[in-house]
């Protein structure tokens, strides 16, 4: 930046303009110019005036038709009445004041058959609707001649995000007063000459002309596509240096060898790999064969066996001497990975201890929750290596956690896997551990390009065989006879020796929300999706589902008599969500009411019917998360989305979508279609100072996708950009407030 965009709106407009320009988060004459009109009007198309209803707040486009200034007997004072026109309809502006004279001055600019915008609360008097004391703008009343009157008058007006306070013209004058006496070197560019030659964009300068000064529409469109290519490649160029910059540090090169660990695993597997389960271990084999360190993210389906290939993953890196931690988002799901590993690979799993493997390793559990005693051991088998597997959060990355030798970071439900913890990674050691990233998400191409595009995936699209069918039905909450229906289901499951899982959106009344709800994005979501439900009717009104409200109302249930119910929330301390969990899974407590705890991973082989109550509180992939907690087994499974969301609303309709397929791909496609187009990558569009403005993920895929080129050739060429510096800047300037929003994604 130079000086010219860094000065203070306040040095250049005066501090009662900037004032009202501080409002809308503009500080600067370069926020200012980067506050691009969101539309354009087209003059001469005038707002068609039978539209407007009392009590709107307008903004009309309308050709001024008469003005008279009179005195008032009644109230005294003077009185100014214009009236404006679409051509066919007639709408009246209303000014008063105490002298006369004052009005002139409105009247001067009201000038019949001149064009304007005015801006206002329609209101009615005598049956006719007027506007008291719009704000307007008349169109070219400020040019210096004729000329420039017409060509001023002939422009597309830009209409700018505005607040009651700035008007959207009043940010225009703003930006005129700025922008006009710029020049070309007081603009740095961040999009390098030669890729502006080999896309036909013109310079920064000129893109801001277009955008907002506009001399036709082709101007305005040229101005956008130059600004949203150069966002693409700010935002590609800053991931393609950050995935250099990974693979110029070194990794050790974990091979494996034969006779193994992995070797004596697969062998005692009771199940065939899947065809995915084998191709995406090659994958990652080759890339721990390397000395360059791994970074994959591992899309797979609820329930499409990522563990195992984590597993073998871990079981190279172990054969090759080194250390392996997986890391879950919750201590629940860090204790059930600690069992599920030991289960997977029994004696091959207790080294050390009598009746163990020959060769075999240790895994270990540590978590901040542990007791002191335990704590310290673990720690121990961490540092001293005897443990080649260690599990736990993302608390093990921490500097208090010493490894031997850390060849493999595991990461499982990406959720909370920001870019800090990547580089929190790379700087721990001189050679940087290779990393999988698994997710049960999935993440739209386009997405995938945007948030993770410095990172190799892979997919399983395969699911084992064997899988129980999931059916899903959506159930009216006011229905009596459905409920009941629903709670004899839930007695009929559990007499056939199976468990039930019923989620309830909140712990208990005092608490509003699940405050350990596991996808903060998803919670952002759901507050949206469930303002559209309260537009449905009463479901706002009524408190949510708690859990421990509904764990007593099952217990007086008359079809539940003498069944156990457990409870389970992110409340409750480690040992207790341990001690339900275990009492859940082997039958004691077959019925579980819980929050979205159990979304991710929790693996009951006996769980067949899940009953999710106030369902439309929450967001597609949760639910689909939620259900792939059931038919694990080979069990058949029912998944019953209960809601008070009538048919025909946006909530019914995510609900019916869920209820129509298992595809967790499909599934995405249409969240994103239900979902506005902002909240898909939340925080980071909505503005803010160094934000996402213009582009837009799914619409703009291919200008993503060539700004991706770019990046990777320009960075290939020249890792630092030492030849790039001005898009060096825009990629600091802007990296702040992305790492924010990479943090939450
Ligand atoms: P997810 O991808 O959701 O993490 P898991 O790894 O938890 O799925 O696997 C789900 C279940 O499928 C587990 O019980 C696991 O043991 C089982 N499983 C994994 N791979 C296979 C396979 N190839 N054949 C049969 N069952 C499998
Ligand atoms: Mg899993």
């Amino acid at each position: 930046m130079t000086q010219a965009l860094e000065q203070t709106l306040a040095k250049v407009l005066g501090t009662r303009t900037a004032g009202t320009l501080e409002k809308l988060g503009l500080v600067t004459v370069e926020d200012l110019l980067r506050h691009y009109p969101r539309r354009y009007g087209t003059p001469g198309e005038f707002t068609d005036m039978s539209r407007l209803t009392r009590g709107e707040h307008v903004t009309v486009m309308a050709e001024v038709r008469t003005t008279t200034v009179r005195q008032m007997r009644s109230r005294g004072g003077a009185m100014l009445e214009a009236i404006v026109t679409d051509g066919r309809d007639t709408l009246q502006l209303t000014f008063f004041a105490k002298r006369a004279g004052v009005l002139r001055m409105h009247e001067d600019k009201l000038r019949p058959g001149r064009t304007g915008l005015f801006t206002g609360t329609v209101g009615d008097y005598r049956g006719r609707r007027q506007l008291v004391h719009p704000d307007y703008l008349i169109v070219g009343v400020d040019a210096t001649d004729a000329d420039e009157a017409v060509l001023e008058a002939s422009r597309p007006i830009p209409i700018y995000p505005a607040a009651a306070s700035a008007p959207t013209w009043r940010i225009a004058k703003a930006v005129r007063t700025v922008l006009d006496p710029l020049l070309e070197a007081d603009v740095p560019d961040p999009v390098p000459a030669a890729l502006r030659e080999k896309h036909g964009h013109g310079t920064l300068l000129e893109a801001l002309r277009d955008v907002h000064v506009p001399d036709d529409e082709a101007a305005a469109t040229r101005g956008q596509a130059r600004l949203t290519y150069e966002e693409a490649l700010v935002l590609q160029t800053s991931l393609a240096r950050r995935k250099a910059d990974r693979e110029s540090h070194a990794a050790v090169a974990r091979a494996g060898r034969s006779g193994g660990l992995l070797d004596a695993f697969d062998a005692r597997l009771p199940f065939p790999l899947t065809a995915g389960q084998i191709s995406v271990g090659d994958e990652i084999a080759a890339d721990l064969a390397r000395e360059t360190p791994m970074l994959r993210l591992l899309q797979g389906d609820v329930g499409a066996g990522k563990t195992i290939v984590a597993l073998r993953a871990m079981l190279c890196v172990v054969d090759s001497g080194g250390q392996a931690a997986m890391l879950a988002p919750t201590e629940v799901l860090a204790a059930q990975h600690e069992r599920t590993l030991r289960a997977l690979l029994g004696p091959l799993a207790e080294g050390g201890m009598l009746g163990g493997a020959e060769n075999a390793t240790r895994v270990t559990l540590l978590t901040g929750s542990q007791g002191a005693a335990a704590r310290r051991q673990a720690l121990g088998e961490a540092a001293s290596g005897s443990a080649g597997i260690v599990v736990g959060t993302h608390a093990l990355l921490s500097d208090t956690v010493q490894f031997a030798d850390l060849g493999l970071v595991v990461v499982d439900e990406q959720h909370r896997f920001g870019v800090e913890q990547r580089d929190a990674l790379r700087s721990r050691a001189e050679r940087v551990p290779h990393t999988l990233v698994m997710t049960a998400t999935p993440i739209p191409r386009t997405v995938a390009m945007t948030v993770f595009g410095d990172l190799e995936t892979s997919q399983l699209t395969d699911k084992p065989a064997g899988r129980g069918e999931i059916t899903t039905h959506v159930v009216p909450a006011d229905n009596a006879a459905w409920m009941t229906r629903t709670w004899s289901r839930v007695r009929e499951e559990v007499d056939a020796g199976r468990r039930v899982y019923v989620v309830a959106p909140r712990i208990d009344a005092d608490v509003p929300e699940d405050d350990d709800a596991l996808d903060p994005s998803l919670a952002d979501a759901d507050a949206g999706a469930a303002s559209d439900a309260g537009e449905g009717g009463k479901a706002a009104k009524r408190p949510l589902e708690a859990v421990t409200d509904v764990a007593e109302r099952l217990r007086a249930l008359p079809a539940l008599a003498g069944v156990s119910i457990g409870v389970m929330h992110g409340r409750l301390p480690a040992d207790q969500k341990d001690a339900a969990m275990a009492a859940f899974a082997d039958g004691r407590t077959p019925v579980l009411v819980s929050t979205t705890v159990i979304e991710v991973g929790v693996d009951v082989r006996e769980a067949s019917v899940m009953v999710v109550l106030d369902a439309d509180h929450f967001g597609i992939s949760q639910l689909h998360q939620l259900r792939g907690r059931i038919g694990r087994g080979n069990l058949p499974g029912l998944c019953l989305l209960v809601t008070h969301a009538e048919d025909g609303t946006l909530a019914h309709e995510r609900l019916t979508a869920v209820a129509a397929t298992t595809d967790g791909f499909e599934l995405a496609e249409k969240d994103l279609e239900l979902r506005r187009e902002g909240d898909v990558l939340g925080a980071a569009q909505s503005g803010g100072r160094n934000s996402l403005r213009l582009l837009r993920v799914m619409r703009d895929a291919d200008v993503l996708a060539q700004a991706r080129e770019d990046a990777a050739a320009l960075i290939g060429d020249d890792p630092t950009l030492a030849s790039a510096p001005e898009l060096a800047a825009a990629i600091d300037a802007w990296l702040g407030e992305r790492e924010e929003f990479l943090e939450r994604s």
